[in-house]
């Protein structure tokens, strides 16, 4: 029998987020990048991934776990202190393709435009970085997660939101069907990208590598509007692998 991989099913990680409210469950902490934390048995007296046993903390937290007794575990399960959940990407860059919808974006600042105003854009800070910005569409009503100038904030009553450690990787949930999701990476060569996204190399000698891309992707609820991985759903019309380089805005729709 092979061990038990150390990292907990996809499930288990999910609904140990949910109970603390998607941030470090420890008073005053709240940081919403999560590890998963055995404690009832620890890890090295069994493997197990029953979520009974387990709490999600931050690194920090987590290093510091042993410290608390099982109750005080337990105590903090049923008793997150977590407030407000907010992050912020530190990958600032003065060149990032946006991947947005299976489309490609180079220097092209409004990325996607609804009713003249961006929905997802970059600006330039003062060194000439680019700060990502994402404003969610909703039919709900209901305020929604947004992302200004690479900081985002957790808004409404999501049922899902991943934010692993290393920070390069944001998805949220709402039950009505809104979602977002936004990835940043870096390519260290051509031939990686080939491998995944080889339309961008059509930009040739306008990109540099290492290259970081910001993938983004967002559906409204409710409506037939839909930015996956594959490709841009608009109300019937469909786009994708498309490259734009140096345009002012990208994708105008609405
Ligand atoms: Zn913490």
């Amino acid at each position: 029998m092979p061990d038990l991989n150390r990292k907990p099913p996809t499930a288990v990680r999910r609904a140990l987020r949910r109970e603390v409210g998607f941030g470090c469950p420890v008073e005053g902490c709240g940081i919403p990048y999560l590890e998963y934390h055995h404690f009832d048995p620890e890890w090295h007296v069994e493997k197990h991934h029953r979520p009974d046993g387990m709490i999600a903390l931050c690194s920090t937290h987590h290093a510091k776990a042993d410290a608390w007794t099982v109750e005080q575990c337990r105590e903090l399960k049923q008793n997150p202190h977590t407030a407000e959940v907010s992050g912020r990407f530190e990958w600032m860059r003065r060149e990032v393709v946006a991947i947005v919808g299976g489309n490609y974006y180079h220097e092209t600042p409004k990325m996607v435009v609804f009713r003249d105003q961006p929905i997802i854009w970059f600006e330039r800070d003062e060194r000439g970085y680019l700060l990502l910005s994402i404003r969610m569409l909703s039919t709900s009503g209901q305020p929604r997660t947004n992302l200004i100038a690479n900081d985002w904030e957790i808004l409404g009553e999501p049922i899902e939101v991943d934010s692993p450690p290393n920070g390069s990787f944001l998805q949220v949930k709402y039950t009505n069907g809104d979602e977002v999701g936004i990835r940043f990476k870096k390519w260290e060569s051509a031939e990686k990208l080939r491998e995944i996204h080889p339309r961008i190399l059509v930009l040739g000698d306008q990109i540099t590598f290492p290259l970081v891309t910001a993938e983004v992707n967002l559906a409204v609820g409710g409506t037939d509007i839909r930015f996956s991985s594959k490709k841009s759903d608009l109300g019937g019309m469909q786009m994708q692998g498309n490259v734009m380089s140096r345009c002012g805005v990208g994708l105008a729709f609405g």
